[in-house]
């Protein structure tokens, strides 16, 4: 099909993305009367929200005394003071109301013996300022973001929202001052392409877990609306920050959640001593994430690792009984009992840290609008594009995110981002022309892989794309090991202009979709790994080998990385909370 044949549909509001940040705007905005499409390349309802176990963070107070200050410092301390104190605030004031929202959305929150929402103690949580431990994860069981992303689903079925159901986008479209003007993409069954011409577009693709080879994240989790904002001009901040989830399956990647240790599971090393005593003395195996895997690996390089090969630890949770398992932990006891046959009632599960989670992402402001540094000003907003969840960085996770502010997150930004695109369109009641180059464009770069014919296998070169980061840009870091990681990624990068997609006919257009994925994946590869080895300093998940200290005079600041010119720049924190008192850096301890 040429592209004057292919089919306009217009739109006020298009979302890319059907986990709960995407869900949770369309609703937002639906509600709201606006026309609004929701594209996403696998059923709403398998989005990677569905897999999130342990649940989100509101300070209810509901089992322990709490406060949304208490929340915003453990955030701004856990964020290792790289995230934007404003943000932070706007998120843990706003994150009790977002509970009750989806409370009245219908979803089934575990509950006390009172009636009200159970909530679960998690990394880095404390009262007071950095005092006892706090419980402040509200959780449906070991099941919190299936029960979100269902409930959410349903709602938005009600409210009438359109979708595009295994529809990929390839690419934004823009008019030629640059403004956003939203997407092409394609049926996956079909091949069908179709331009969705919308006043403003929203980026809520997630994360991009797949970078590395061993990963909490689903299969899909491949960074695409990332690299259609690099290939829109549009800079990816923070990149080199990656979490590593101290609790994997040991060698499999699967995640046990951090309620398993919210519940009073402990980690245990081959001598059965309970290693955190030694790394965070008073919150133990409750430190903030970077910490308990930086002392997994640090036991296991020690030798003090289990297992026949001495190459994970153990997470023990059987002295907690088969009921409390039974009741708060279903679902993870399930999941070893299926693929490790180790029921964790009566043996512990052998762990390792796994990669989980991309702080950094697409610059945004706490109204989701897209903003990008403009010549002399600091940032300005890309008018039309907005981007809220995994694949943004607003950034109220800095350096390192706390377990259960990531759906809190999506969630809070998705709203917040509906309803500035609401203001919007009240201004913008007109669909502008688009630029019809950037409509070639984007069918170019689909149709490069209309030809199956010689060169490498996409799916070799996603393989070695995974182990290079996996290999050069982990847990701990040095500038040796992370240079050997931009050669290599670079050099995979040149070779993927030479690939080719898998020539079974019956799969063409999922072997399209993988080439496609993987084209988004190196280029945020490029930005992960290029941030890293920039960066002199060890901050949160960045942790070098060869500059071990914070350097708060030299490197509290954003990092941003264009895929134009595979140039950083820099912007400062924005240290300035909405109403309370700046939180200044000081030394982490937990
Ligand atoms: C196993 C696991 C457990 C977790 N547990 C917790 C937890 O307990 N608490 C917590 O706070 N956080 C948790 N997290 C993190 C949290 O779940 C995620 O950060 C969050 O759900 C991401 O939501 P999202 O809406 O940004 O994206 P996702 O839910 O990842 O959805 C992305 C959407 O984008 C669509 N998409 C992507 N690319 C394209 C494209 N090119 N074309 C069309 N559509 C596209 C996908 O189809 C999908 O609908 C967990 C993460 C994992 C992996």
């Amino acid at each position: 099909m040429s592209i004057d044949q292919i089919e306009r549909r217009r739109f006020d509001a298009l979302i890319i993305g059907a986990g709960g940040g995407g869900l949770r705007a369309a609703l937002q905005l639906s509600e709201a009367d606006a026309s609004v499409a929701v594209v996403s390349k696998v059923f709403p309802t398998r989005s990677h929200t569905v897999a999130a176990q342990g649940g989100m963070n509101a300070a209810l107070a509901n089992i322990l005394p709490d406060n949304w200050h208490w929340h915003m410092f453990d955030t701004v301390k856990g964020s290792d003071y790289l995230g934007d104190q404003d943000a932070i605030e706007y998120m843990c004031r706003s994150a009790p109301k977002v509970v009750y929202e989806l409370e009245h959305f219908g979803v089934p929150f575990s509950r006390l013996d009172n009636g009200k929402i159970y909530q679960r103690p998690f990394g880095g949580q404390s009262q007071n300022f950095g005092g006892e431990q706090a419980a402040r994860t509200c959780a449906a069981a070991d099941r919190t973001g299936h029960a979100i992303l269902h409930s959410l689903y349903q709602q938005n079925i009600r409210a009438k929202t359109h979708f595009f159901d295994e529809y990929f986008a390839v690419d934004l479209l823009k008019d030629e001052q640059g403004n956003v003007l939203g997407a092409f993409v394609f049926d996956i069954h079909t091949g069908k392409e179709i331009i969705i011409e919308a006043k403003t577009t929203l980026l809520a693709t997630g994360g991009a877990g797949q970078l590395y080879k061993t990963t909490t994240n689903a299969l899909i989790n491949t960074g695409d609306g990332m690299g259609m904002a690099l290939r829109a001009g549009v800079p990816l901040q923070d990149m080199e920050f990656f979490q590593f989830h101290p609790t994997g399956i040991a060698g499999r990647g699967m995640l046990i959640t951090e309620g398993a240790r919210g519940e009073g599971g402990y980690l245990v090393n081959s001598e059965g001593e309970r290693l955190m005593e030694r790394y965070a003395p008073t919150a133990k195996d409750l430190a903030s994430r970077d910490v308990v895997s930086r002392a997994i690996y640090t036991e296991v390089k020690e030798g003090r690792g289990c297992g026949p090969n001495k190459d994970h630890v153990l997470l023990k949770l059987d002295h907690l009984g088969e009921a409390v398992l039974q009741k708060r932990l279903p679902g993870i006891r399930q999941t070893c009992i299926t693929f490790l046959g180790i029921d964790p009632a009566e043996q512990p599960i052998p762990v390792y840290p796994t990669a989980h989670y991309t702080m950094g992402g697409i610059p945004t402001d706490r109204y989701g609008q897209v903003v990008i540094p403009v010549k002399d000003t600091p940032e300005e907003p890309v008018t039309g594009l907005y981007a809220a969840g995994e694949c943004a960085c607003v950034s109220v996770h800095g350096a390192n995110r706390l377990g259960g502010n990531s759906l809190l997150d999506i969630l809070v930004f998705g709203r917040s981002a509906a309803n500035h695109i609401i203001e919007y369109l009240k201004e913008h009641r007109y669909h502008r022309p688009m630029n019809e180059d950037s409509v070639a464009q984007a069918y170019e770069r689909l149709h490069r892989w209309d030809n199956v014919g010689e060169g490498e296998s996409v799916a070799q070169l996603r393989k070695e794309l995974q182990a290079a980061m996996e290999d050069n840009c982990g847990v701990f870091r040095t500038q040796e090991v992370l240079d050997k990681g931009v050669a290599e990624v670079t050099a995979i990068a040149e070779r993927l202009k030479h690939a080719r997609i898998s020539d079974h006919t019956d799969m063409f257009n999922t072997a399209r979709v993988e080439a496609l994925e993987l084209e988004n994946l190196i280029d945020v590869a490029l930005a992960t790994v290029n941030s890293a080895a920039a960066r002199h300093e060890s901050r949160g998940a960045h942790s070098r080998v060869d500059y071990p200290d914070r350097d708060d005079k030299q490197w509290m600041k954003h990092s941003l990385y264009s895929l134009l010119d595979r140039q950083l720049d820099y912007k400062p924190v924005r240290t300035k909370p909405l109403s309370v008192d700046t939180f200044p850096p000081r030394a982490r301890v937990y």
